[in-house]
């Protein structure tokens, strides 16, 4: 899944194995994959690979990435964390705290409440969607080590959870989307038009 909105750029110097990340068509992913039964030298390498990958991506960044948009059809994903920023929570573009590996990952409690918000996908190049989720989850799934990890996810790091698991059900955003998708030269106005609104807004409340 993309960052929806710009991050800094710091230039940094990786020595990774970045993998090309598929696209649409490609059937995989709109294939199932199947549960990681192995924890070895060859599952790390994947989990590295994909951490890896997701960094690498720049032009859009990610903020998550899951193993069949790298070609392998297993139930593992990548899901970035961002530090919450206290002035706006919703802002993802702040710095990022870490990657975390989900392995197996099944999702055991939704909120009732869901927002829906813009989307958009490394596999599916300048296509941004709004996508109603649920705001707040559970997920119980495995580590690297094979050991059960339990976590609670809540704002967009939730949404990037529940993206990165619909691909290990071979699930695409686009299937899920409310209206129509946009590219990225019609998001950035519908974006700005907003944020126009909103000082719009302000500044009435502000006077009134
Ligand atoms: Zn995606």
């Amino acid at each position: 899944m993309l960052l929806q909105l710009r991050q800094h750029r710091h230039v940094k110097i990786y020595v990774v194995a970045v993998r090309e990340i598929i696209e649409i068509p490609n059937p995989l992913l709109t294939t199932n994959t199947a549960k990681v039964v192995e924890f070895n030298a060859e599952t790390k390498q994947i989990a590295q690979d994909l951490i890896d990958t997701v960094l690498h991506a720049s032009d859009p960044a990610g903020a998550g990435l899951a193993a069949p948009q790298i070609g392998i059809p297993l139930r593992m994903c990548v899901v970035r964390k961002f530090k919450p920023n206290p002035n706006d929570p919703a802002n993802t573009d702040s710095e990022l705290s870490k990657e975390i590996i989900l392995i197996n990952p099944q999702i055991t409690s939704y909120s009732n409440s869901e927002d829906i918000r813009w989307e958009g996908c490394l596999s599916i190049p300048d296509t941004y969607g709004k996508v109603k989720r649920a705001k707040q989850i559970t997920v119980k799934a495995q580590d690297i080590n094979g050991d059960e990890i339990k976590l609670k996810a809540a704002g967009f790091f939730a949404r990037i959870i529940q993206h990165e698991i619909d691909h290990l059900d071979g699930i695409l955003f686009t299937s899920k989307t409310i209206g129509s998708t946009v590219t990225d030269a019609e998001l950035e106005k519908i974006l700005a038009l907003q944020s126009a609104d909103e000082a719009i807004q302000k500044h009435i409340i502000t006077e009134g």
